[in-house]
């Protein structure tokens, strides 16, 4: 079968011995330049005048000669950033694709393997061995993109993520970076050609030390949910993968880096627990609800019987809450149910609560209500028109 079809492919076509032992590549195990070689000496033995495209003649139909030149592409590989594995892809263009497509059709070559994957192979183990570095299928620090037939070389450095937890100790600041509503980032007068709602957020003053570090060219906060901008995070820290983009170097001290931004941020923002983490984390990180304990000052002051009816009632609760009427132009509207596992009251304190419930719950609006679109609510199993005046986050739940 595969000297017959190698036999009408010759006929019409020269093909290096690459190419031509490529089209019976998922059959057997060696090279392809082997089988090649091997299918067209026997081909010669046993028709010795077919045509002379049994000779090795140029340039090839498909490649081009390609794995004569590939050396010009391999020694234009010269990275000038830290990574210690890589994985290879190699840019083929369309009409040598298309060759090796309509050669499959017309002889039916079912077993043919294509150029691209015979190159990142034969290419991969040759460049391996000169830059000394680990070949990954994946989770590679780095993806070395070769153009074959322009001599050119890309590198796709992936990021690096690394795991901590902040706490915001001032109030008025958002987690991540807030565009403008009105230019969209651009510039006007109502942000004062910043581009931003806020001057500060938690983001920014962590994230720059990071990429100047690791010499990257941007960075993405990801957060295990967010505090309202006029809610601290205390306690532990709330969790955020912090994802560092195309980084020169990737091994940055991280301890040094958490002194670093606790120091210029003192009193404003403080992180802790850094580790390299990663890519999985970061979608783990922003799903997850994690159990929060929060204290809030409230509108009124509580009498001690209606400090024992709050305590009593919001024990193991089930909450039913509809998107808050204050966020709902930006989220969707749906009925979230959240759990309320206590309510603390203080005997020292009659407007201040300690709250301990599930991640995602509202609870400014778990205390006033929000128009019955909470329920129930502090105020409602009170009868009384409550606010939250002051909400911190004291603790959130350490696993992630
Ligand atoms: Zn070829
Ligand atoms: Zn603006």
């Amino acid at each position: 079968m595969i000297l017959k079809k190698s036999k009408e492919i010759l006929r019409e076509h020269i093909l290096c011995n690459h190419c031509l032992g490529r089209q019976f590549g998922k059959i057997s195990t060696s090279t392809n330049q082997r089988r090649g070689e091997v299918i067209r000496n026997l081909l010669r033995c046993i028709y010795p005048d077919l045509n002379n495209n049994l000779d090795l003649q140029k340039p090839c139909f498909i490649c081009g000669d390609i794995f004569e030149r590939s050396d010009s592409v391999i020694t234009k590989i010269n990275p000038e950033f830290e990574f210690n594995s890589f994985h290879l892809g190699t840019k083929i263009p369309e009409d040598i694709i298309r060759k090796e497509e309509m050669l499959k059709e017309n002889f039916g070559l079912e077993y043919q393997e294509n150029l691209k994957q015979e190159l990142n192979r034969e290419l991969g183990k040759q460049i391996g061995d000169i830059i000394g570095k680990e070949f990954k299928r994946e989770k590679e620090d780095v993806t070395i993109l070769l153009h074959p037939y322009d001599s050119k070389v890309e590198y796709l450095i992936n990021p690096i993520f690394v795991y901590g937890r902040y706490n915001k100790l001032i109030r008025g600041i958002p987690q991540t970076k807030w565009l403008c509503r009105k230019c969209k980032g651009k510039g006007c007068s109502r942000c004062n050609r910043t581009g931003k709602m806020y001057d500060e957020s938690v983001e920014e003053l962590i994230s720059p030390l990071f990429v100047e570090a690791a010499k990257g060219n941007d960075s993405s906060f990801h957060g295990a949910g967010r505090e309202d901008i006029d809610v601290l995070m205390l306690g532990n820290g709330r969790p955020f993968v912090l994802e560092i983009k195309s980084p020169k170097i990737r091994e940055i001290d991280l301890k040094k880096l958490e002194t670093e931004v606790n120091a210029i941020n003192e009193g404003k923002v403080f992180i802790s627990g850094l580790t390299f983490v990663e890519k999985e984390l970061v979608e783990k990180v922003k799903n997850t609800h994690l159990k929060k304990i929060y204290r809030a000052e409230i509108s009124i002051c509580l009498a001690d019987e209606e400090k024992k009816k709050i305590e009593e009632f919001f024990n193991d609760r089930e909450i039913y809450q509809e998107t808050p009427n204050r966020v709902i132009h930006r989220r969707a509207d749906k009925t979230r149910i959240r759990k309320v596992y206590k309510v603390l009251t203080s005997k020292e304190n009659c407007t201040s609560l300690e709250i301990h419930c599930d991640g995602g719950l509202y609870i400014k609006e778990l205390i006033s209500g929000d128009e019955e679109r909470t329920n129930p609510s502090i105020a409602e199993v009170l009868g009384k028109n409550i606010n939250c005046v002051l909400l911190d986050v004291i603790s959130i739940e350490e696993k992630v």
